[in-house]
């Protein structure tokens, strides 16, 4: 029996921690936290989106971000095992639009509940209020810790200390300094799943939320991604659930020129949005423009759409001519946004970058520099797509690596 030390309770570590008493080992989970799980409670919206029943493929597919080192941990523990072990012992699952698993009750806090019975089944403690400031080691093999300046020591030590976005779930990035501390190389840590910040001011438009419309991504106006589906205006930019997506792929091109450009009517074509167009301002003709568009946009967009368009809102509508209604279709297909930055990590759903994939190996987690010191989560260079990919992610990784320390 190996006395095994898990560093974070989060999804990852905890499912370490799972794994490792599973096959015997004494093991005990230390937490900054005086609670577990504190990013867990805000996934999904409170729901917790804890994976995705896509095939394996689709998985690596949806990890933009070395995807193919993940391979052996999805195939050691996949979503299916992940959902008959939440099953089997008394968590009900749910299927919903694009694959995404919930919990059946809708509570991210019954999966945390979930793991906190098994963990004490398994008689893992669980020390609260324990921040890890050191990993010790002979050079070759890890032989402890340093929390809340006391030695402890060990055989095996499992970092799931996550990442370094929402910083007040006590994901603040220490893990890094730990294990770069150890020689490990951390690549460049960026916000990945974020909101945009526009050139453009789209502030009168906050709040607004747009459903069924495309999205595409242009870098350097190379068209680098497309998504369909919901996306909403802040105070600052853009957000929801298209533009997280499209964040994955430009964050590392934010000093290039990178454009959004929306279509707001994908269901209908130049010609039918033109003979859409045509019905309404023949219904609203003997009304200035400013009024015409009120059965087509929501109504916050339209001082935007009409500033944009050129035409005079004073002019009737009866006089807009075929060009200017032609230039007003292009902007309600081609709505377009320069992209300033990103928001700051912190607002980041994933930290991009981490614990070098090329210093881990992937059929065990085991640090290929230290002995006995494995990884965990998203401490780890990979980051994927919206979707239960990333809790997928931190399960299968916390699994292998239990199994294996
Ligand atoms: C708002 C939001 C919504 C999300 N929704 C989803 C979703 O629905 N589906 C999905 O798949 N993913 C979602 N994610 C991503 C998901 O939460 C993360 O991928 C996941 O939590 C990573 O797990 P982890 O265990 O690696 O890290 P974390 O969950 O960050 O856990 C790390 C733990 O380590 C502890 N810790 C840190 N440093 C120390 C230290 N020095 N000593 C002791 N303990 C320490 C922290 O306090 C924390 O409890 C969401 C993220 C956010 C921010």
């Amino acid at each position: 029996m190996k006395k095994v030390f898990v560093i974070g309770c989060g999804p990852a570590g905890m499912m370490a921690a799972l794994a490792s008493s599973s096959i015997g080992n004494e093991v005990c989970i230390f937490e900054r936290n005086d609670i577990p799980g504190k990013k867990l409670l805000i996934t999904g919206k409170g729901r917790c989106n804890i994976t995705n029943v896509a095939s394996i493929k689709e998985f690596v597919d949806n990890t933009p971000r070395n995807g193919k080192f993940l391979y052996s941990a999805f195939n050691k523990f996949s979503n299916t095992d992940l959902i008959n072990f939440l099953n089997k012992n008394g968590l009900n699952t749910k299927v919903e639009r694009g694959g995404r698993v919930f919990p059946a009750s809708d509570k991210s806090n019954d999966v945390l509940n979930f793991f906190i019975k098994m963990l004490r089944q398994n008689n893992v403690n669980i020390y609260y209020n324990s921040r890890v400031t050191e990993i010790l080691s002979d050079g070759k093999n890890v032989i402890g810790i340093v929390v809340n300046g006391e030695k402890k020591y060990c055989d095996s030590i499992i970092l799931s200390t996550g990442g370094l976005s929402y910083p007040l779930t006590g994901s603040t990035g220490d893990g890094y300094d730990l294990a770069k501390k150890l020689g490990h190389t951390i690549i460049e840590l960026k916000p990945s799943l974020v909101p945009l910040v526009t050139e453009e001011d789209v502030s009168s438009m906050m709040g607004l939320s747009l459903k069924n419309i495309n999205a595409g991504a242009y870098i350097n106006n190379k068209l680098i991604k497309e998504e369909f589906g919901e996306m909403m205006f802040t105070h600052f930019g853009i957000s929801g659930p298209v533009i997280l997506t499209l964040s994955s792929f430009i964050k590392d091109y934010i000093d290039k020129s990178i454009i959004i450009k929306i279509d707001l009517k994908p269901a209908l074509s130049f010609e039918k949005l033109d003979d859409r167009m045509l019905r309404d301002f023949t219904k609203y003709s003997k009304k200035e423009f400013k009024n015409s568009l009120n059965d087509l946009l929501p109504q916050s967009m339209i001082p935007h759409i009409i500033k944009m368009s050129g035409i005079s809102p004073d002019k009737k509508t009866s006089e807009v001519t075929k060009s200017e209604r032609n230039n007003l279709i292009r902007l309600l297909k081609e709505f377009t946004l320069h992209i300033r930055s990103t928001r700051p990590i912190k607002e980041a759903i994933i930290t991009s970058g981490g614990v070098s994939t090329k210093e881990i190996n992937p059929k065990t987690m085991e640090s290929k520099l230290i002995k006995g010191l494995f990884f965990s989560g998203e401490i780890i260079d990979v980051d994927a797509l919206t979707g239960g990919f990333n809790l997928q992610i931190a399960f299968s990784t916390g699994y292998l690596a239990g199994l294996n320390s």
